[in-house]
């Protein structure tokens, strides 16, 4: 199709002629609005106009295309809304292959950074968290990982494959040359959906380098707390500790299991309720997600830049808002406790298995207990749950094996759900994610527990006392909820 050529969708037409869905006209200058029911079938009579027979994967890659590189005349809208990750328009099967197709599409010949485009669009586009490129013996995969689980994009052959990588160093500003160690980058990409914020990793393998793109933000649009589909009692918790002042916030969870999100939302939070009063900086490791208003610092451990001296060099400037994003070290927790005690609200990761164990690293590390407990907020502890397809979703008897789990935990029977697969969820039974929490706010007794440096055992049956509802408890009841299956909430009780 040539590059000049205008692309009109008329709903009405696609009704009239039932399988016909898109009419493509000779550029005849100038883009109006799409034709009225009797102007394009007298244009489709006299030869003006014609009628382009197309399946809807088909449809939607052209118009992919097109939306990608043009505004928009505002017949076409209503078929891009539905193109666009958050469309309904459109199920995840269908939005995956349409997205195919686009790729197969547009990536004959393209360049490297045509591909780069393409594939943070396609990511955009489905919903993926990050895209893998695999190079292999005789080609290269490109997949996409949407809800955590794995999907085939299409090839590339390997000169394209290499192109690419050269791109993606320039765009993450990596050494050209080096390809037999792993290296870490990021860049922002302009897409038909926005600016898309990449985490680049490259990895040396036996046919070349591997990448991963992690796909962390989009446009300006970033976290925001409403979206994380937390539990309402722990999103006003949480808001409930960012109204205060000074002090520490702690989140923690294995990698992957959304705390930086969780820890980027609390400081969009912050920046609305606080507006220009919020004196935001960052230190971090890496920058996953640009935000604007705050000063952001990435470590840098070969210029001598890491958590400790960052964190100090960002106290000179005073700030009253602090994302650390991690302590793992007595001299980053003695700042960081320092500057908790003397007006900042800091927010920070601490690697840890539970909330309360959250306390018992820093005191390992050697905070006194004491302080620790006057300027400890709250500890957060989360992890990522896949979502059951509402759309497939069906009651489902626990198997021997859980049910043994479960009377262990004296978790009382209730019914349970899975998901087998449908078209809205691709065949995977997973729609979306969502975070569980185990929610640790500290009470006058708490604090006073922590001054003798209790046990992790200790501090959490205090803290149940006082309310805690454990990461598993809290698993089991999404599970309950059939928001996810039983079996995924008891991977996370392990
Ligand atoms: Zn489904």
């Amino acid at each position: 199709m040539p590059l000049a050529t205008r692309v009109f969708v008329s709903m009405a037409l696609a009704a009239f002629f039932a399988s016909v869905t898109m009419l493509v006209m000779p550029d005849v200058g100038g883009l109006g609005p799409p034709p009225s029911v009797p102007d394009a079938l007298s244009w489709v009579n006299r030869g003006v106009m014609q009628p382009l027979f197309l399946v809807p994967a088909v449809l939607a890659a052209v118009l992919y295309a097109f939306a990608k590189t043009r505004p928009l005349p505002h017949g076409l809208i209503r078929a891009r809304s539905s193109l666009s990750p958050m469309g309904d328009g459109l199920s995840k099967t269908q939005r995956l292959e349409a997205t195919r197709s686009a790729f197969a599409a547009q990536s004959v010949g393209a360049d490297g950074l045509v591909l780069a485009e393409l594939m943070v669009d396609a990511g955009v586009r489905t919903g993926a968290s990050d895209i893998h490129l695999h190079p292999l013996k005789d080609q290269a995969t490109v997949s996409v990982r949407i809800d955590g689980s794995l999907e085939s994009l299409g090839t590339l052959d390997l000169a394209q494959y290499a192109q690419l990588i050269n791109r993606l160093k320039v765009l993450g500003r990596l050494t050209h040359y080096v390809t037999d160690r792993p290296q870490d980058g990021q860049f922002t990409l302009d897409t038909a959906t926005g600016n898309a914020e990449v985490r680049l990793s490259l990895l040396p393998t036996q046919h070349g380098e591997k990448a991963v793109m992690r796909l962390a933000g989009l446009g300006n649009e970033g976290p925001r707390l409403e979206n994380l589909s937390l539990p309402e009692s722990v999103r006003a918790q949480l808001t409930r500790m960012l109204d205060k002042p000074q002090g520490l916030l702690f989140f923690t969870g294995p990698t992957g299991s959304g705390k930086t999100t969780s820890i980027y939302a609390s400081v969009a939070h912050l920046q609305q309720t606080r507006g220009a009063l919020a004196q935001i900086a960052t230190i971090e490791d890496p920058i996953e997600f640009s935000l604007q208003g705050a000063a952001q610092t990435q470590v840098n451990r070969a210029a001598g830049l890491d958590f400790a001296t960052g964190l100090r060099a960002l106290l000179r400037q005073d700030p009253n808002v602090l994302v650390v994003g991690e302590i793992r070290d007595a001299e980053t927790a003695r700042i960081a406790t320092q500057a908790a005690l003397t007006g900042h609200l800091i927010l920070t990761t601490v690697h840890a298995d539970s909330a309360p164990g959250v306390f018992n690293r820093l005191l390992e590390m050697g905070v006194e207990p004491s302080v620790l407990a006057s300027v400890a907020l709250a500890s957060f502890s989360q992890r990522l749950l896949r979502k059951l397809c509402p759309h497939c979703r069906q009651p489902e008897p626990p198997t021997d094996e859980q049910k043994a789990r479960l009377e262990a935990f004296g978790t009382a029977p209730a019914e349970y759900f899975i998901a087998r697969g449908c078209d809205e969820c691709g065949g995977t039974g997973v729609l979306g994610r969502a975070a569980v929490f185990e929610v640790m706010l500290m009470t006058d007794e708490l604090r006073e527990e922590l001054k003798s440096n209790p046990s992790t055992q200790r501090l959490m049956s205090v803290a149940k006392d006082q309310g805690l509802v454990p990461l598993r408890e809290a698993a089991l009841k999404r599970a309950r909820d059939g928001e996810v299956s039983l079996a995924e909430a008891l991977r996370v009780s392990e």
